[in-house]
């Protein structure tokens, strides 16, 4: 991705000289995102183009320079099928990382795919192979975790993750996910396992409402179909009158902020995770939504190592979550154009891609 809204261009790089503690590895899968979309369309700053993207993915280890441990404690070899936490170079020094313990936002930190430049190597997926450079954190995908449902959580799995882990989720709690992307969709899944009931899912199209079913959603809200005033009474109907003891936004719409702060309930909470872009502001009443609620609001950004250690232990004890099916059709690396098209116009949730296809 040479530049914002230029087509893709196919490039061959030298293949990487290993330092010690590097490996290369031959890409199997990868994923075109949300991210890439706004990637493509300048929406994030400090991008240094030209970029690969694909910031999850998986692959076999072609080759590792001398003894590397991988983040799950296991050897890395060469024929390893394995997996990588995309965000490196976090410090452990600044004040974020130790201060106020807020590694997401250190600013040394760089992620594959996102703001790593093409100029200095193979950092992204999009790619027939990814250079890992010593210490990123490596991890084998267990033998019973599928490539399909690795990438098909993906990054949106990471996500969702923190999210969980922020929002507190408890057995019982009603929970609403205001969006049914790629992170919405796995935050469904993950509020399922923590034992909340009802999940109530609020987006569109409708095919990624069958999605949310898939996922674990007890109450569908068509965005589309549904009024504002419509789906709060709705939600209310399902939570005693009161509104949800927690509700996560990961919608990335200013209006879903205004409606979110309405659906929690008295004394509840507000996990903010979509607004990865700036889309303008939200119009709030602070006496009425926030202060006289005695809400709590929490925002969420990134993820961390143990997020990824713990998506793979989600996925290896969960095989009936469909995690594959939020990934779409794979293309192939000269078909990248039209999956960026695809997933632009949220004709679907994620693309794969097989740059050996
Ligand atoms: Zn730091
Ligand atoms: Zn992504």
């Amino acid at each position: 991705m040479t530049a914002p809204r230029q087509p893709i261009e196919l490039r061959e790089f030298p293949r990487p000289d290993l330092p010690e503690g590097a490996v290369l590895l031959k890409t199997s899968l990868s994923e075109v995102c949300g991210t890439d979309v706004h990637l493509w369309h300048g929406r994030l700053a400090g991008v240094p183009y030209p970029i690969i993207p694909g910031h999850v993915s998986a692959g076999v280890v072609d080759a590792a320079r001398g003894a590397v441990t991988g983040i799950d404690g296991s050897q890395v070899r060469e024929g390893d099928r394995v997996v990588f936490f995309d965000v490196h170079r976090t410090c452990g020094r600044c004040r974020a990382c130790t201060v106020h313990r807020t590694p997401t936002r250190c600013s040394s930190r760089r992620v594959y795919g996102i703001t790593d430049s093409a100029n200095e190597g193979l950092f992204g997926g999009w790619a027939q192979a990814i250079y890992l450079e010593p210490g990123v954190a490596i991890a084998r995908l267990p033998e019973a975790v599928s490539l399909d449902d690795y990438i098909g959580g993906g990054c949106g799995l990471l996500t969702a993750v923190h999210i969980a882990e922020r929002a507190e989720i408890r057995l019982g709690d009603s929970v609403v996910v205001q969006g049914a992307g790629a992170v919405g969709l796995s935050a469904i899944a993950l509020a399922r396992i923590a034992g909340a009931s009802p999940i109530i899912a609020i987006g569109a199209p409708a095919s990624r409402l069958a999605l949310a079913r898939g996922m674990g959603a007890d109450v569908i809200l068509d965005l589309a179909a549904t009024t504002n005033g419509e789906r709060r009474q709705l939600v209310f109907e399902a939570t005693h009158g009161e509104g949800a003891d927690v509700v996560i936004e990961a919608a990335g719409s200013a209006a879903a902020i205004p409606e979110g702060l309405d659906l929690a309930r008295v004394g509840g909470r507000y996990v903010i995770a979509g607004h990865y872009t700036d889309v303008g502001d939200s119009s709030i009443n602070a006496h009425q939504q926030i202060n006289r609620k005695h809400l709590e609001i929490r925002g969420c950004w990134g993820s961390e190592a143990r997020h990824f250690l713990r998506a793979l232990s989600i996925l290896e004890r969960h095989p009936s979550i469909p995690f594959r099916s939020i990934g779409g059709r794979r293309y192939a690396l000269h078909q990248l154009n039209d999956a960026l098209g695809d997933a632009e116009a949220m004709r679907i949730p994620k693309a794969l891609v097989d740059p050996w296809q």
